[in-house]
């Protein structure tokens, strides 16, 4: 492989990218194996990461960027951990795969029940869509029912059945819906506005009796940020035992993230509910691919071979897999949670700053350390209409004067940010020093919202 000698760039050109993203549109569908890391929201040359330490990534140019992404979300401890690392050098020593059960599979499993107080038993899979998929096929089963609940704007990865006006990817490509999922598939999914406890109330009073469950994310955070309203949440709840469906929780990028348990901690605990199923994914695979779906026993206990609603996995408990969320979750106490809050409201508040001084209409956005900002003149968003009415041209300028800076952000506006406990003083300052640049950047954009970003439209 053929790259140009690291650090003889400009700012913005990326010419080792450049020549791996050739590459890779020849042999991969728009270059990358997941469509958000196209850089088409935002245009330009994505970036090909080939190192990544603490709280930054160096790519192929030889360019060190802070990262605020973190593997939208896995990252909590930063790049390549020690404690991550030698778990994982040691698990490989000693097979990567036995399609057996293994004691540590016991053990990720014992971890999150000591988590999450409501989960009895938990199933591991390979990724998020795996864990939502199954946790609806599971209460599908349980409840002998067809209809489930979603809302618009919530992802809960590419399952045909939820795929429709998902989030991710899909609000950052505009697409109204995706070729290829039929219409039988998404027949039984009721898709409903973010945060409108009525129209649930409504749905439920007219066909409470065919639905099975109720999904949503813990916080709405594949739309940018949007905080669950008061009592939405503890709302879902009440309906899904009125009249028999399941609430299902899915808290793959909340889990392990947002506190010790999640999202379910910060806000079911205080207001005294808990969710049938829950979903993880992201912190608790420490970077690999791991998953889990859980809840009570009763309804677990439906799951093959203990019960009859199939479910299974070649990988499933993967040794490696395994050995780094479990070495991530031992190393996530409760000082590196204190640390990504603090972290997050600072880079936040840089940023807003920033933003407002520029004279850039933006409203920040944000629950528990997850938190987004939206590049609009409303005072409030809280649902996926609200979220797709900004200016995300804006956003587009603002990432690329980052970008040129040395800050990774989300290559969406659609997208939460992230930080983890690697996020050090000197990382802070690097994303404040490049702030008020990126701000007048975000400034010069005129205002009226249109689909091609700075530097790039949205071809398909
Ligand atoms: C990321 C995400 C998923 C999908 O997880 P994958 O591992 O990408 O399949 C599901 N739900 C939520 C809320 C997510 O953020």
């Amino acid at each position: 492989m053929h790259l140009p000698a690291a650090g003889t760039v400009g700012p913005s050109a990326a010419p080792a990218s450049e020549h791996l993203y050739a590459r890779a549109r020849r042999v991969t569908p728009g270059g990358v194996n997941s469509p958000v890391r196209a850089f088409r929201a935002v245009g330009g040359v994505p970036r090909f990461m080939v190192s990544g330490k603490g709280a930054y990534l160096t790519d192929a140019d030889g360019r060190r960027y802070v990262d605020l992404v973190c593997s939208w979300g896995p990252m909590i401890l930063g790049h390549a951990h020690p404690d991550v690392v030698d778990a994982l050098r040691a698990a490989a020593a000693s097979g990567t795969s036995f399609g057996t059960p293994t004691p540590g599979e016991v053990e990720l499993a014992e971890a999150l029940v000591n988590r999450v107080g409501p989960l009895e038993q938990v199933r591991l899979v390979n990724s998020g869509t795996e864990a939502t998929m199954s946790a609806v096929r599971l209460a599908r089963g349980f409840t002998g029912r067809s209809k489930i609940v979603k809302f618009a704007g919530c992802y809960h990865g590419h399952v045909d059945a939820l795929l429709a006006s998902a989030g991710s990817g899909i609000a950052t490509l505009g697409l109204p819906d995706t070729p290829g999922v039929t219409g039988a598939a998404t027949a039984d999914t009721i898709v409903l506005p973010y945060n409108d406890l009525a129209l649930v109330d409504a749905v439920f009073s007219e066909q409470g009796d065919q639905i099975a469950a109720v999904i949503t994310e813990a916080v709405a955070a594949n739309m940018g940020v949007v905080p669950p309203l008061p009592g939405f949440n503890a709302g879902l709840r009440r309906l899904c035992d009125q009249h028999g469906a399941l609430f299902v929780f899915d808290e793959v990028m909340t889990g392990f993230r947002v506190s010790r348990a999640g999202w379910w901690e910060i806000e079911g605990v205080a207001e005294g509910w808990a969710p049938d199923l829950f979903t993880f994914g992201k912190v608790m695979g420490g970077g690999l691919p791991a998953a889990a779906f859980g809840g009570r026993a009763e309804i677990m206990s439906r799951l093959a071979p203990a019960g009859p609603v199939y479910q299974a996995g070649t990988l499933s408990g993967n040794p490696l897999a395994v050995a780094a969320g479990l070495a991530t979750l031992k190393a996530c106490t409760e000082e590196v949670y204190a640390t990504v809050d603090a972290r997050a409201a600072d880079v936040a508040g840089i940023v807003s700053t920033a933003l407002t001084e520029a004279g850039v209409a933006h409203l920040p956005s944000s629950a528990g350390n997850l938190f987004s900002f939206f590049f609009t003149e409303a005072a409030a968003v809280i649902d996926y209409a609200g979220a797709t009415a900004q200016n995300a041209a804006q956003y587009g300028a603002f990432f690329h004067s980052m970008l040129d800076a040395g800050i990774y952000l989300p290559p969406s506006a659609f997208e939460a940010w992230f930080v983890s406990a690697a996020h050090d003083d000197e990382a802070v300052e690097r994303i404040a020093a490049a702030a008020p640049a990126a701000a007048r950047a975000a400034a010069a954009v005129a205002d009226p919202p249109s689909a091609a970003g700075a530097g790039g439209a949205l071809t398909p």
